[in-house]
């Protein structure tokens, strides 16, 4: 590989050596790499249902519904609310978002673990900010100001007065007659739609860890997305988890969800032990709280816009080199993007590039271990809680509390070095053929991701052939923009791939799209139509776009660590080559979509 100009050091200045730093990034890889990928963890049906179970509110019986409404929404979470919201600002009275929590949130709503933050700056992840008012209290939200935002934003818009809350959609078919959508639910609602818009989200179907004997487990036991505060103590807010005092609790993972929840749990449990199989790469998190004097010199009209712009091109390397945010994600981007620039014009070649942006990964992970033995006490310990891999070959994590919770006493790593719990018994857990006796087991396992798009969504979509959206993607997604889906009229899919597919800033494909919607949507009712539809060419064309990407990079390679970036480390074929964005990057398809949105010519849609 050609080498950039200043090769890469540590934070001591000396030199790293990249041939070792690979092999070992290979090797650690290797442990972990499985032949059952995505099928090694359990989905939550027959006797595992109970732990999807919603502990934080009670179900309302109601009537059901048989009327007809304009747009029907699957899913509560941002995705429904800031389309909702843009339909609403566009003149459409009768939106209905049908959503399986028992409130507007989505994975807002679900994940109240102690410490639920999100990594995002909070001014371009909050949505519909300058519409509502609203100004984040810190730079990273917590949890609790994020699902109060979600209620205000549907409390602004209207979007309460027609929502359905613990409402599963079970079945949804197009009625050609009537032009319209037939959906029906859990609740006996059978109700049509004249358009139907799903945002069902990426990362909303807990999921177990493929290991053996969970429902042995006699003690207690539940998923971080079902915290369980009637048996901690505590509260969502941070409240001390007050009745783990004298208990012996288990977390299994080391993800995101778990680098929050365990300096919670470090300082409340008589003894806590984290069994990891993967540390996570944990970075700087710096938060604080925003000043209203700040706030109110930057949000001058069209400030959110204009945030969310240049996080965007910064993310992408497509800005001028002015960042607004300053954070951990783009400080990655940033140092690629200036060792790109100092290359002299004979290595600006892609495979000099692509040395440049490892030398500036390189740098990065080594500060991020050398991180760990400033902070961690223990050198095994330490030792352990270092991730080998590139920064983004699994979800980066920002924090500065997470390590230094293993510091404290009654705090256990469990470093399963790639092998994970071999089994659960009825007293706890084993690992490297040690028992671990507990009183609790709290799954940080993750969501389901690689599985297929209808399995997470609870159900499928008939269409106007009698297609299912499943069989019509059996060899991957087919849209354009993500959005439109031929064979299924007046249908919206709402959600980033094959569209921007920035994963580091979902909202802003989401703004994007509820903006696309509602321009669509009015177009049809201002010209009288009925139906809208994308063309078999308009599709194929923009599927045969995408595949000439030159793939995601680090995201998603096999030569990471496996994990949901990469479908597990297993080649997922067409697919994977179908889960793509817009080749030239998220910032140009942002620019793209805005023109081909405001022409007015909806241009490979058929209106009649
Ligand atoms: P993840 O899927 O990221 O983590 C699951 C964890 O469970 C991993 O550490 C995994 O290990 C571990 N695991 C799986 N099977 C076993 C096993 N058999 N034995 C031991 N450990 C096992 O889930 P999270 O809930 O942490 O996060 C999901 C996503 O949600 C994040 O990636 C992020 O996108 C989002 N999120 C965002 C937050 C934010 O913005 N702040 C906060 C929390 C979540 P391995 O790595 O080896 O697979």
């Amino acid at each position: 590989m050609t080498t950039s100009t200043r090769g890469p050091v540590r934070p001591d200045g000396t030199p790293i050596d990249k041939e070792a730093v690979r092999r070992k990034y290979l090797e650690e890889r290797d442990k972990r790499l499985r032949a059952d990928g995505n099928d090694q963890y359990l989905r939550l049906t027959g006797e595992l249902a109970g732990y999807l179970a919603d502990p934080y509110t009670s179900r309302v019986e109601r009537e059901p519904k048989t009327d007809h409404v304009t747009v029907a929404f699957i899913g509560g979470g941002f995705a429904g609310l800031v389309t909702g919201a843009r339909l609403k600002e566009a003149g459409i009275a009768d939106v209905r978002i049908v959503e399986k929590g028992g409130d507007f949130g989505g994975t807002w709503y679900w994940n109240r673990y102690p410490g639920a933050q999100c990594d995002t700056a909070s001014l371009i992840y909050m949505p519909l900010l300058e519409e509502t008012g609203h100004m984040p209290t810190e730079k990273y939200a917590h949890a609790p100001e994020i699902l109060e935002h979600c209620q205000r934003i549907g409390k602004h818009f209207g979007l309460y007065d027609d929502a359905l809350f613990h409402t599963e959609v079970e079945d949804v078919e197009w009625d050609p007659e009537g032009s319209r959508w037939v959906v029906r639910t859990d609740r006996g609602d059978v109700f049509t739609a004249t358009f139907l818009a799903m945002g069902t989200g990426p990362l909303h179907v807990p999921k177990l860890p493929g290991i053996p004997g969970i429902p042995s487990f006699r003690g207690h036991s539940f998923h971080t997305s079902r915290w369980d505060y009637a048996y901690t103590g505590g509260d969502p807010s941070g409240a001390p988890l007050e009745n783990l005092a004298d208990k012996r609790v288990a977390l299994i993972g080391t993800g995101a969800t778990s680098v929050q929840a365990v300096p919670h749990l470090a300082g409340a449990c008589a003894e806590l032990y984290v069994f990891q199989r993967t540390p996570s790469s944990v970075d700087v998190r710096a938060n604080a709280p925003l000043d209203p004097e700040w706030f109110a010199s930057i949000a001058t009209p069209g400030w959110q816009r204009r945030w969310l712009e240049n996080f965007t091109a910064t993310q992408t390397g497509a800005g001028d080199g002015e960042d607004l945010v300053m954070d951990g994600w783009t400080d990655l981007a940033r140092r690629m993007r200036e060792r790109v620039l100092s290359l002299p014009p004979e290595q600006q070649t892609l495979a000099g590039m692509q040395a440049a942006m490892e030398d500036a990964d390189f740098e990065k992970m080594e500060e991020i271990r050398a991180r760990v033995d400033a902070v961690v006490a223990d050198p095994a310990t330490a030792e352990g809680l270092k991730a080998w891999y590139r920064q983004l070959c699994k979800r980066p994590c920002f924090h500065d509390e997470y390590l230094d919770a293993y510091n404290r006493p009654g705090t256990h790593l469990v470093h399963t070095d790639g092998k994970g719990v071999e089994r659960i018994t009825e007293n706890g857990l084993v690992a490297d053929g040690r028992e671990y006796e507990v009183d609790c087991i709290i799954y940080a396992s993750g969501f389901e991701v690689g599985t297929e798009y209808t399995r997470r969504a609870g159900y499928d979509v008939t269409g106007k052939d009698g297609v299912t959206l499943s069989e019509r993607w059996a060899d991957g997604m087919r849209t354009l923009h993500g959005t439109h889906v031929h064979g299924f009229p007046n249908l919206f899919v709402v959600q980033p791939t094959q569209g921007a597919n920035l994963i580091s800033n979902v909202p802003h494909n989401l703004t994007e799209s509820g903006r696309t919607i509602a321009a669509i949507v009015r177009h049809v009712l201002d010209t009288g139509s009925c139906e809208v539809e994308v063309t078999a060419e308009a599709e194929q064309a923009w599927v045969e776009l995408l595949l000439t990407h030159p793939g995601r990079g680090v995201i998603g390679s096999p030569d990471c660590t496996p994990g949901y970036y990469n479908n597990e480390g297993q080649d997922a074929g067409l697919r994977a080559k179908l889960n793509v964005g817009y080749p030239a990057g998220a910032a140009a398809y942002f620019t793209y979509l805005d023109g081909w949105r405001s022409s007015g010519e909806f241009e490979g849609l058929t209106f009649r």
